[in-house]
């Protein structure tokens, strides 16, 4: 049996610029790269045109094929992660597994499992931070406690960067192991079919970044950089990214440190990603949770223009804009008062570029129960909204074509009805005008 080391690629789906693949090119073995189409997710997923599981298969596909011109071959399975490792072990002698962390729950379940099962078996387990800057406690207060703040994270986050410079990982292509090629399952035989949908580029033009303090929060133009799903998977490095934004544009650098920012609080504060809220008092909310109007909203048929584009961006394309989520998060929490739990799982369910972290992040924010989030008396008044983001409509005609034909609904609910409604629903909860 040949001896070697294995790299297992999970949210680093890249041949560049990746750490845990650095480190183990230098391991001194042959390198078998792994990926795991792994059940225990995929079981879950409801809809068989998943564009995420695509997007993987794509970029896998693509690693594989250039893995074919070295002479080696990607090993992908469909199963468990366990049952992947136990086959390995039996087609190699392995020495150690390389690998980038991840943050969510379920990967920390499930790599603290593998870490198990290699251990018993004397494999060595290593694992390195890739997916972010900064990761865990790097960036924390004097006295050791992590911020909840972002403004202060971010000055800190910034200050080690400058003590600490971005580093670039490369790849060594000659020490991965030469062998026969492997198959890649098939999208249709793990039950998969492609959407038949383009993914957003991988590339960002500098000019877009340059503008983006300008032209971010217009959803009616293409101002921010659609690489929410290329980070997320890592089809692109966040070094990388950060480098070229730096010089370019500090509001987009910020945007990037939000990410870290969030990763930071789901790994101090993991009952965020068990579906508790931030700030325990928010617990308290008598939510309404009427399923006809959340189903009006998914379906963006709340007779606001500007919530229902969203909506309906999200369910055609898999992406909303940045501006448009945090109207259409805000508008079902406070002027439909249904639990912000509810919109956060659509959410996953549908954005290409969903992030646990990220998303919870989002949504607390917009419920008020977040860390840093907004105070709950601040109720986004969507035609305010429309006012200021998309003065042209050009959003809105985009999506929703008939919004001043009378076939279109009237609002779901009135503003004015619906903002004293949500303070005093509030107010009960948390106190009056509390921040807490
Ligand atoms: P750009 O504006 O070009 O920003 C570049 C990158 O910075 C993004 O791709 C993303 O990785 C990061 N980023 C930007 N804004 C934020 C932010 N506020 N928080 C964290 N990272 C940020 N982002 C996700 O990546 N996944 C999610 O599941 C997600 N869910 C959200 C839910 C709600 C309710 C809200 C209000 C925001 C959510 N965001 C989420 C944050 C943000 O909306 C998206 O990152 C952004 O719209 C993606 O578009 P883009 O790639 O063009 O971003």
């Amino acid at each position: 049996m040949a001896s070697v080391n294995i790299f297992w690629f999970r949210r680093d789906l890249r041949l560049h610029d990746n750490t845990g693949l650095h480190h183990a090119l230098r391991s001194g073995k042959p390198i078998v790269p792994v990926f795991i189409f792994d059940r225990n997710i995929l079981d879950q997923l409801d809809d068989r045109k998943d564009r995420r599981v695509e997007f993987i298969h794509h970029h896998v596909s693509a690693m594989h094929s250039h893995l074919r011109s070295l002479g080696s071959s990607m090993h992908v399975f469909y199963g468990t992660p366990e049952q992947a490792f136990s086959e390995l072990m039996k087609l190699y002698n392995i020495d150690a597994v390389y690998t980038n962390g991840d943050y969510e729950p379920y990967a920390l379940k499930r790599d603290a499992g593998i870490h198990g099962l290699l251990l018993a078996k004397g494999i060595a387990f290593h694992s390195y931070k890739d997916h972010v800057i900064f990761e865990k406690s790097e960036v924390v207060k004097d006295d050791g406690l992590p911020y909840t703040v972002f403004t202060p994270y971010s000055k800190k986050w910034k200050a080690r960067l400058a003590q600490e410079p971005i580093r670039h990982f490369p790849v060594d292509e000659s020490a991965f192991l030469k062998q026969a090629e492997r198959p890649v399952p098939d999208l249709k035989d793990m039950g998969f079919s492609p959407a038949g949908l383009d993914f957003p580029s991988m590339d960002v033009a500098a000019e877009l970044i340059r503008k983006y303090a300008l032209q971010r929060n217009l959803p009616g133009i293409n101002g921010t950089s659609r690489l929410g799903v290329h980070l997320r998977f890592g089809t692109i490095s966040i070094r990388e990214l950060a480098l070229k934004a730096m010089p370019l544009s500090e509001t987009f650098l910020n945007e990037l440190i939000w990410r870290d920012f969030y990763h930071m609080i789901l790994w101090h504060f993991p009952r965020v990603g068990e579906g508790r809220a931030f700030k325990p008092l928010y617990e308290n909310i008598r939510w309404r949770n009427n399923e006809e109007e959340f189903r009006k909203w998914c379906e963006g048929m709340t007779g606001y223009p500007i919530v229902d584009a969203g909506m309906r961006e999200l369910n055609a394309t898999g992406f909303m804009h940045n501006r448009v989520r945090m109207i259409v998060a805000s508008f079902l929490c406070k002027h439909l008062l249904i639990d912000w739990r509810w919109g956060e799982v659509y959410f996953a369910s549908k954005l290409l570029d969903f992030d646990l972290a990220a998303n919870n992040g989002g949504w607390q924010w917009a419920a008020g129960s977040g860390c840093d989030a907004a105070p709950y008396f601040r109720i986004f008044n969507p035609y305010l909204q429309t006012e200021k983001f998309d003065k042209d409509l050009s959003y809105i005609r985009q999506w929703v074509p008939e919004f001043q034909e009378f076939t279109y609904p009237r609002p779901i609910v009135e503003h004015e009805v619906a903002r004293k409604r949500c303070l005093e629903v509030y107010t009960a909860a948390v106190g009056p005008l509390s921040t807490t």
